[in-house]
């Protein structure tokens, strides 16, 4: 703690200062060759050595959400571990865009590596230093400080390893557009998101200077944002609030003059989102003012224009900016780019993994977070090898039972097949294998069976370039890294069609736990999983699951920054509230997380009491005394406890319900209630009228009544 306060206090005091954090000792490269004295019971040194395994060297580049969560939870007995990464913290990247309005202060979204890295049972060496070659024919990596040069000492050194895990991330990518190096902000690094900080400031201090036009005054309060992807979004709507909640009680002479401008080269912002999230998102930016303009597509940026071309008319267009925030995608690293071109993989965009997270073309090195993406196998390339394991008696057919047998193998080889079936709405593998008719039984030769399986590649999706992903594959390859030595004798992933054996480990397989997107005014766009669409205020909320992936101590205080962020904005609760909710949130999302896909177990949380309150139907949470007896009595030795176990039926129900705003009402309800079973009251056209938990009716929705209404019904 003390360690972590004296951090704060001298990176976020002088920022260069955090550079004193190298430590400049190198390795001896990390093989440990232990050797004693001849011992009393006369056994040689060699055969000591012997009994000492050799550990294998381990380097590992990057220190963000891939780097980080792999480090994490590594059992380093087996291993000699050393990390290299620019910089000595790890940024909570999701809480980067409320830093720049000071909604989040930088020093609550960082944590030091060393703190991260600790380990009980050993050490991992952190080098603060970027990795400038990899050199993979010698298992070499070269590297340079990134500390001042002023410093005594050589800056360049260069580690060995057995295994290379790349973590490093992607930069900004400019497309090469003109301009934009030099005059955009960029929003990935804490630096980045204090700079846009001071340049927001620095707009309005400028256009408050006497002896300025109106038009340069507007101009310098032109906020541009190019990109409509989720930073984007999240920062414009970020920036709208900061302006309109704060900025203009400061510098009230202009508040008029103030602009937001969203350019997005699609037809639409957040376009990876359900369609129904981009156009709630375009009509709420609209209602708040915020210009969204699509199909341009940024031509050129200078010091004070933007230009750009519009797609379908091809007519060019400039606008004046007073700053520029460029938000469009990722890019290659250039040290990464070196190294495919080494390993063949030149014409890529990004470096190509199998299913195990190793480098095509390497198997010693592994390749994680946004510099990698995973390389599905597809189904059809092993289809004979897969048909001929499966047809036990060489008949040249195969019965269900037959295919029945490999089913387990295939399903995890090539997950595509259970997303086809979930499309195709199957149950069942076998049920490929079905005549015309729905009949089973029949027995099919390799052209049917190539058949059944001929558009199960189809459903086969690149993984997103997010926290998420990251997170999960770095905690998939250390826990292959920690059940190695187990794994060679009992391998636990599925069957090797073509070559026979098996796999060690089960190929990586991402879990989606959906996305989210903060639209500013409390409100939020979220997307679950099963199609599940949340917008509106609540989901707020819902925002906050990212944190379940978070390394812990980080965790821990951004949550607490979060809700600090969110009771101030919002006025209300106590911090003590919040920071309960959110942990069962997390609580919740873990469960979740830990249910491995098991068939009719869903968790519903729902945080609307906030939501009353707001809307003045609670009255005032925070004086407990003022609430009616009645609600206290209900809501009391609860603690508010939000999570639900949903019956598959409300499930389903909840998912048709999604697409309207019956929705909220339903969900609205759900708040006050211990984890118990969820079931919802039909009417006789299968509309849910009620909510009971362990059989007893709780809630009663009626359609048309308000909120305030419902929920009074509800006591
Ligand atoms: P990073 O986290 O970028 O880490 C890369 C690491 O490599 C860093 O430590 C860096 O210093 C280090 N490094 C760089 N160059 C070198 C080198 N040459 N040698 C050694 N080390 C090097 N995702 C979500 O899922 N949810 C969100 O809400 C979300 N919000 C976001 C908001 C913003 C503003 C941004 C920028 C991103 C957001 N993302 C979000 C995306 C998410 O941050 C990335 O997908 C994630 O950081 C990728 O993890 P990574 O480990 O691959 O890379
Ligand atoms: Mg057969």
């Amino acid at each position: 703690m003390r360690f972590f306060s004296y951090f704060n206090r001298i990176f976020h005091g002088h920022p260069s200062a955090s550079k004193l954090f190298v430590i400049c000792s190198l390795s001896s490269g990390g093989l440990i060759a232990y050797a004693d004295s001849p011992s009393k019971s006369g056994k040689s040194i060699v055969e000591l050595n012997q009994k000492v395994p050799v550990k294998k060297r381990v380097v590992v580049l990057g220190t963000g959400w891939a780097g980080t969560s792999f480090l994490k939870d590594l059992d380093i007995s087996s291993y000699d571990v050393q990390v290299v990464s620019p910089r000595n913290y790890f940024a909570f990247t999701p809480l980067l865009p409320s830093v720049t309005c000071g909604t989040v202060e930088a020093r609550s979204i960082v944590e030091p590596v060393r703190n991260i890295i600790k380990k009980r049972n050993g050490e991992i060496k952190f080098w603060e230093a970027e990795c400038l070659k990899i050199d993979p024919a010698n298992k070499k990596v070269f590297c340079r400080s990134t500390v001042d040069e002023n410093l005594a000492g050589n800056n360049e050194f260069s580690l060995d390893y057995d295994y290379l895990v790349i973590a490093i991330g992607a930069q900004v990518n400019t497309f090469n557009t003109p301009g934009v190096l030099e005059h955009c902000h960029f929003l990935k690094e804490v630096e980045d998101a204090q700079r846009i900080r001071r340049t927001v400031i620095d707009c309005f201090e400028k256009s408050v200077l006497p002896g300025l036009t109106e038009e340069e005054r507007k101009t310098n309060l032109h906020f541009v944002i190019v990109g409509g992807g989720p930073t984007g979004v999240e920062f414009a709507a970020e920036l709208h609030d900061f302006v309109h909640e704060d900025l203009v009680n400061i510098y009230p002479s202009v508040k008029d003059l103030v602009n937001i401008t969203v350019i997005q080269s699609g037809d639409h912002i957040l376009n990876s989102f359900d369609e129904r999230i981009s156009s709630f998102a375009e009509q709420k930016f609209q209602r708040d003012g915020i210009k969204v303009l699509t199909g341009h597509r940024v031509l050129s940026v200078s010091d004070r224009l933007i230009n750009m071309r519009m797609k379908d008319t091809g007519n060019d267009d400039s606008i004046p900016h007073g700053m520029v925030v460029w938000s469009t995608g990722v890019g290659t690293r250039p040290v990464v780019k070196d190294f495919m071109e080494q390993v063949g993989q030149g014409n890529r965009r990004v470096l190509a993994t199998d299913e195990w997270l190793r480098v095509k073309g390497r198997e010693e090195v592994y390749a994680l977070g946004d510099c990698a993406t995973v390389d599905q196998k597809k189904i059809m390339e092993d289809i004979s090898a897969i048909f001929k394991a499966a047809d036990k008696d060489n008949s040249g057919t195969l019965t269900i039972e037959e295919f029945q047998d490999v089913i387990e193998d295939v399903t995890i080889r090539y997950p595509q097949v259970e997303l086809y079936l979930k499309s195709k709405h199957l149950f069942d593998v076998a049920d490929l294998l079905q005549d015309a008719d729905g009949n089973d039984g029949v027995e099919v030769d390799i052209e049917g069976f190539k058949l059944a399986l001929s558009h199960v590649d189809a459903q086969m999706k690149s993984l997103p370039a997010t926290a998420q992903v990251a997170a999960q594959q770095g905690a998939y390859l250390s826990r292959c890294f920690n059940i190695w030595e187990k794994c060679k004798d009992n391998p636990e992933g599925p069957r090797k069609f073509k070559s026979g054996g098996r796999h060690e480990f089960r190929p990586f397989r991402y879990r989606h736990l959906g996305q989210f997107a903060p639209l500013g005014g409390e409100q939020a766009a979220a997307e679950l999983p099963g199609d599940w669409v949340s917008m509106g205020h609540s989901t707020q909320w819902l925002w906050y699951s990212v944190y379940a992936s978070c390394p812990s101590p980080t965790r821990q205080r951004c949550t607490a920054a979060a809700c600090k962020a969110y009771s101030d904005a919002a006025g209300i609760c106590s911090l003590r509230i919040f920071k309960s909710l959110v942990n069962k949130w997390e609580r919740c999302i873990m469960k979740h997380d830990n249910i491995e896909d098991k068939l009719g177990e869903h968790y519903l949380v729902y945080f609307s009491l906030l939501q009353f309150q707001k809307r003045g139907s609670l009255g005032q949470l925070s004086k407990w005394q003022d609430i009616d007896e009645r609600i206290k009595n209900k809501l009391r030795g609860f603690d508010f406890e939000l999570i639900f176990k949903i019956d598959p039926r409300f499930y389903q129900n909840l998912r048709l319900l999604a697409a309207t705003q019956d929705f909220y009402n339903v969900c609205q309800m759900c708040f006050v209630f211990k984890e118990g079973k969820l079931v919802p009251v039909l009417d006789d056209a299968g509309r849910i009228t009620g909510i009971s938990i362990d059989g007893k009716l709780v809630i009663g929705i009626d359609y048309k009544a308000t909120y305030a209404e419902n929920f009074a019904k509800s006591f």
